[in-house]
C-alpha cells in the first residue's frame, strides 16, 4: 500500500508520464504474476525485480481522493483539481486524477473507468461512472 505523501505522489506522476498509451498499464512479476502499480520496483511477495507491462482492463473504485489546487508550470495559473487512490479491479492502487464531481459520502464505493493517458498533471485520468448513485445515500 502506499503511503499518501507528496514524496510517492511525484515518484508517481513521473511514471505515469511515460505512459502515452491508450490503456493503463500496470506491472506483472515476471517470477510470481502478482501485478503491481507503478512505481513498484519490487515484489513485495518473492522480492523479484523483474517486472512486465500490462494493460489493466481500466475499472476501479475510489479509495481516497483530495482536491488540490496547483499550477502546471511556473507560467500557468492554478487550477483545482481531485487527486485519488484508485483500487483497480486486478488490485493495484494507483494514483489518478478523477474528472467529475466529487463523490458524496457513502457506503458503496464510487467506481469509476480509465478515460485518458496523464495530461499535465500527471496522473491518468479517470472518471466516475455514469449512473453512479452518488446520491443514493
Ligand atoms: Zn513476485
Amino acid at each position: 500500500m502506499h503511503e499518501w505523501n507528496p514524496e510517492n505522489i511525484q515518484k508517481c506522476g513521473d511514471i505515469y508520464a511515460e505512459c502515452t498509451e491508450a490503456a493503463l498499464m500496470i506491472r506483472r512479476c515476471g517470477s510470481c504474476s502478482r501485478l503491481f502499480a507503478p512505481p513498484v520496483t519490487r515484489c513485495s511477495a518473492c522480492r523479484c525485480d523483474d517486472f512486465e507491462r500490462v494493460p489493466a482492463g481500466g475499472n476501479g473504485s475510489i479509495v481516497c481522493w483530495r482536491m488540490v489546487t496547483c499550477a502546471p508550470d511556473a507560467r500557468t495559473d492554478s487550477v483545482k483539481s481531485m487527486i485519488a487512490i484508485v483500487e483497480l479491479d486486478e488490485g493495484p492502487w494507483v494514483y489518478t486524477t478523477i474528472d467529475g464531481e466529487p463523490p458524496r459520502a457513502g457506503r458503496r464505493p464510487v467506481r469509476v473507468r480509465f478515460q485518458a493517458p496523464p495530461r499535465g498533471d500527471r496522473f491518468p485520468v479517470f472518471v466516475i461512472n455514469a449512473g453512479q448513485a452518488v446520491a443514493a445515500e
